[in-house]
């Protein structure tokens, strides 16, 4: 089986798993239990794990925010009582929280036909003034579009807050959460080699004094995420971001070098009857949004389903029919998106390996040409 389905999740590193076990047994105390020394001892692996953690998005401890993952770490984001702007190309753990707030003061910021943030609108909606959060993907999970964060964040100031869906960033791309002034940025660990079940939400102080708790109780996480904290999660969660500082660079110049032969393959095959969804845009290597003209996303993975996983959109819509409304943000018609398959690549992958992908994928096509749609 060839898996190219790594922006839904990774598999944990070894270093990880090995990182971690002790935190499930003879490590076992509450990392809350600090007046005895099973206790102290898994609060300090919290703690470290908290230093990784910062580090990797170039943040402070005091600003790391340990939830189940990025949907939690969304929805405390968009928790403040003040004017949201978002986009339409979010994640669903944005747009849903987004229409949960039914706030009239909420807005949406416009994006171009690659799904970059029109800053010329942005500005526009920022003009009006008041305290505002503008919450945008940073790297989005469908189609690998990298924002430009730097310009976004030029207008963070004052009244204004900016926080990134950073979940499919990390990998790739450093996060200068201290140098641009970002408020709040959200990970999880699963997309970088980490467990599932554990991310989190960095929050600058004036983000922590305006939010409000979504999981209330013990008070944990400076009152801001009661419950029990994951330890081995935590500690699981630290290695794999230790290791992605150490190795962001590298991995991405190979994924690049990944993408480049699978596409080359492909379209020595396929020809005109391949289209990149994104033309213009600066993305990640990472994700490759592909159309394949005449063929049916869904038939085509249903043909190469016992050799090859991919996407035909984001995992957490795999259970909808919908259209991608992501696609639909760019404009993409519903026949186009029918069409259109997400690949993504890791660091941990070889040349052969996604050249024989393409290989099985341009055979399925092939052997598939004339499939109706409507069939
Ligand atoms: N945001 C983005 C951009 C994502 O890709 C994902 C995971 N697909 C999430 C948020 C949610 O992350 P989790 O499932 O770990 O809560």
């Amino acid at each position: 089986m060839i898996y190219l389905d790594y922006a839904a999740t990774t598999p944990c590193d070894q270093e990880v798993i090995e990182g971690m076990l002790p935190f499930f047994a003879e490590r076992f105390a509450n990392a809350s239990s600090i007046d005895h020394l099973p206790g102290n001892a898994a609060r300090r692996a919290v703690d470290d794990a908290r230093e990784t953690v910062a580090a990797l998005v170039d943040a402070r401890p005091e600003d790391v925010i340990f939830t189940s993952g990025s949907t939690e770490a969304n929805n405390l984001a968009l928790s403040v009582p003040f004017r949201v702007l978002t986009t339409l190309v979010e994640h669903p753990s944005i747009l849903d929280t987004f229409a949960a707030r039914g706030s009239a003061q909420d807005g949406l910021i416009a994006i171009d036909r690659q799904g970059l943030v029109v800053t010329g609108h942005l500005q526009e909606q920022l003009s009006a003034g008041g305290q505002t959060l503008v919450s945008v993907i940073a790297t989005n999970n469908e189609t690998g579009v990298e924002q430009d964060v730097a310009t976004l964040a030029s207008y963070v100031r004052d009244e204004v807050l900016l926080h990134l869906d950073a979940t499919q960033a990390i990998g790739t791309q450093q996060i200068h959460f201290r140098r641009d002034r970002i408020d709040g940025c959200s990970i999880s660990a699963h997309k970088i080699f980490g467990p599932k079940g554990v991310g989190a939400l960095l929050a600058s102080s004036r983000l922590r004094r305006t939010m409000r708790p979504v999981l209330r109780g013990g008070g944990h996480e400076r009152g801001l995420r009661s419950g029990t904290l994951n330890v081995p999660g935590i500690v699981g969660f630290g290695i794999a971001a230790a290791l992605t500082v150490q190795r962001r660079t590298e991995r991405r110049e190979h994924i690049g070098t990944l993408r480049r032969c699978f596409l080359e393959r492909l379209g020595a095959s396929l020809g005109d009857g391949l289209v990149e969804t994104i033309t213009s845009a600066p993305t990640s290597p990472h994700v490759l949004s592909l159309r394949l003209i005449g063929i049916n996303g869904r038939a085509l993975l249903r043909a190469v389903r016992d050799e090859l996983a991919f996407s035909l959109g984001s995992a957490c819509a795999t259970n909808k029919t919908e259209p991608s409304h992501v696609l639909l943000a760019l404009g993409l018609d519903k026949r186009a998106i029918a069409e259109t398959i997400r690949i993504s690549f890791s660091g941990s992958q070889s040349i052969a390996e996604v050249e024989k992908a393409a290989e099985m994928i341009a055979a399925a096509t092939r052997s598939l040409s004339g499939y109706s749609l409507s069939a």
